[in-house]
């Protein structure tokens, strides 16, 4: 199972594992982000609410690495959360990262499913429509500008 903070919903992250969130990240969601946490609840997404006790163990734990002041009240739920349920917390937060080292979390950076998307990215001569894997100032053939294409 993983837990999803805000940014895995604004930046669609998409995964085939089980996932859960906290009622607080759906307050702090706006527009399309808003929708896409209703969609995946819908979908069978756990909502979860950590107990007061597991909320202050974070608390300490994030005393100890220094990143108490750092961590939002959301934060400090949505780990909370994650070591209830024994599941990978997806988040790029550092502070967060850290923490959840501390308290022996898996997680699951959300860049990385960009990163890869990026390199699918080819670039198209407008000219002689050959495609190259990398961006050039122009095209080595013809000479005409390059554009970015979108291999899907
Ligand atoms: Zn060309």
């Amino acid at each position: 199972m993983q837990v999803l903070d805000s940014s895995a919903f604004i930046t669609e992250y998409h995964t085939n594992d089980q996932t859960a969130s906290i009622p607080l990240v759906r307050e702090e969601l706006e527009d399309e982000a808003f929708y896409r946490f209703d969609a995946m609840e819908g979908a069978g997404m756990h909502i979860h609410i950590p107990a007061d006790g597991t909320v202050e163990k974070v608390r300490r734990a994030a005393s100890e690495t220094g990143d108490r002041e750092v961590l939002s009240d959301t934060d400090v739920r949505l780990l909370a959360a994650a070591f209830e349920l024994d599941a990978t917390l997806v988040t790029d937060d550092y502070a967060m990262q850290n923490v959840a080292e501390r308290l022996d979390l898996r997680v699951e950076p959300i860049a990385r499913d960009g990163i890869t998307e990026e390199r699918e990215w080819r670039f198209q001569c407008v000219g002689c429509n050959r495609t190259f894997d990398e961006n050039k100032e122009r095209c080595p053939i013809c000479g005409s500008d390059l554009t970015r294409k979108n291999p899907a």
